[in-house]
């Protein structure tokens, strides 16, 4: 039976994050503008405001969010994750003041998971305590969806590995203390073995980038998705992570949980982006009366409750899943959020913009941020259309094709073989639309 109920001392917990987002990260997301990378520790300006918060987080134990005890953070599960990361998911600089900003989250599982004792020692403990913060490099311009087409390759020489190609969309690349780049070191292997994920520091000799391609909106050249280059890069052979050839399993272990908490998230983008839509509703008069009291926004108010009210069962029954031991099973689960996140954000934050006018597509509200990460969601970390079809196809193991000419439902059969079980004939119920 599913259970989503939480223990009192949780709900207090949660109280005291939605007390602190409401008082200290809401005006946080006012002062520093969202084109001030969040994630940069060298930012001294920034930080002077940010490490106090970060400070406060530390003393109620909610550190490291989503990490488990052995790692330094509370060990709450997916289920208690849902709801805060729902209440973070509300703001710019929420994940970055609680520890468990991407892509350093997953990162940091990482190493914890393959990386040596020397590598814990220089990059997992600076990254836990957000002293440094860390880049994946996969995607490459030839290829984001299909793997098979990287060709960013590194070469065993002696004791070191080279490193030559480039890679695409590296975000944060800029700022990180490390990369890990994930580079074909098989190329003679199956398909899915040929990568392997190895770790480069930021100050290898060898690294430069093409360009900084940003999000839509943001002032070309300007951004933070580095498109990086990586020119005889030499890195030391115990910089491989996991075994050679071995760089998707590496990459599966980032991908676990962490998966759904950017669903979790994109719930509390949402009911923001409800509230806003509420209270302009209630606010805005137009031919005599507020705009509540017009059907269609009525309307298009209540879908968007329904809709991310079904998204939220959605991500619960997901987390559920994980913190039941049923990693494996969930995953067609993990990919019905990450295609529901998409299209429920897209519809939900459309709609809010469109409710508040040339204000709601303008620069002085929360929403234009919002929209322009959602422009992301159905592309990072893998494109909806592959979601779901490998939610289809799971669904499809399910089945198998029908015995004989008719579907197994062809009413002729089913008809017949009733008339078998219960011994009559169906034509003697026939009485005609008199009766
Ligand atoms: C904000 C943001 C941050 C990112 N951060 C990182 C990062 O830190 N590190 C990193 O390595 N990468 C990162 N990426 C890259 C991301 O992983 C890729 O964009 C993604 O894998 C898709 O690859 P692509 O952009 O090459 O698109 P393509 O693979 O070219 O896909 C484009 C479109 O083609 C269609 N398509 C593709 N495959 C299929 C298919 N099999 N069937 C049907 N249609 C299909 C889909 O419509 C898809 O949207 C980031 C991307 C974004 C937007």
């Amino acid at each position: 039976m599913i259970d989503f109920r939480l223990d009192p001392a949780f709900e207090e917990k949660l109280e005291w994050v939605r007390t602190f987002v409401r008082e200290k990260i809401d005006p946080l997301d006012a002062l520093i503008d969202e084109h001030v990378a969040p994630w940069n520790p060298r930012d001294k300006k920034a930080m002077a405001v940010v490490r106090p918060l970060q400070a406060e987080v530390r003393a109620q134990g909610l550190w490291g969010l989503h990490l488990p005890p052995e790692l330094g953070g509370p060990g709450f599960g997916q289920v208690e994750l849902c709801h805060l990361n729902e209440i973070l998911g509300r703001t710019n600089w929420g994940p970055t003041i609680f520890g468990c900003q991407a892509p350093d989250s997953g990162n940091s599982e990482i190493l914890a998971r393959f990386g040596t004792e020397e590598h814990k020692k220089r990059f997992l403990e600076p990254l836990l305590a957000n002293e440094i913060v860390s880049c994946f490099s996969m995607t490459e311009v030839e290829g984001g969806s299909d793997p098979t087409q990287f060709r960013c390759s590194a070469v065993l020489e002696g004791d070191e590995w080279v490193i030559n190609g480039e890679k695409w969309f590296s975000s944060n690349a800029a700022q990180a203390e490390f990369f890990i780049a994930m580079v074909v070191t098989e190329p003679d292997a199956p398909r899915y073995e040929r990568l392997s994920a190895i770790i480069v520091p930021h100050d290898t000799p060898g690294i430069s980038f093409v360009s900084q391609p940003g999000m839509a909106g943001e002032p070309y050249p300007i951004g933070s998705h580095s498109h990086v280059r990586y020119d005889n890069v030499r890195v030391p052979r115990e910089n491989l992570l996991g075994e050679r050839g071995g760089g998707f399993k590496v990459a599966q272990a980032r991908l676990g949980g962490g998966r759904i908490h950017h669903a979790m998230r994109v719930i509390g983008m949402c009911r923001k982006a409800i509230d806003m839509m509420g209270e302009r509703a209630h606010s805005r008069i137009t031919q005599g009366e507020t705009l509540a009291r017009k059907q269609l926004v009525q309307v298009d108010i209540g879908q968007c409750w329904i809709e991310v009210e079904q998204f939220k069962l959605l991500v619960m029954r997901t987390a559920w899943m994980f913190d039941n031991h049923m990693e494996k099973e969930a995953l067609p689960w993990i990919a019905a959020c990450k295609v529901a996140c998409a299209q429920i954000s897209h519809n939900v934050i459309f709609k809010a913009m469109h409710m508040l006018g040339s204000l709601g597509v303008s620069n002085q509200t929360p929403l234009a941020r919002m929209w322009s990460s959602l422009l992301a969601m159905g592309m990072a970390d893998g494109p909806t259309e592959i979601h779901q079809m490998f939610a289809g196809r799971a669904v499809l193991k399910n089945y198998q094709a029908a015995p004989g000419r008719f579907p197994t439902d062809y009413i002729p059969d089913l008809r017949a073989r009733a008339e078998q079980i219960f011994g009559v004939k169906a034509e003697d119920f026939h009485h005609g639309i008199a009766g």
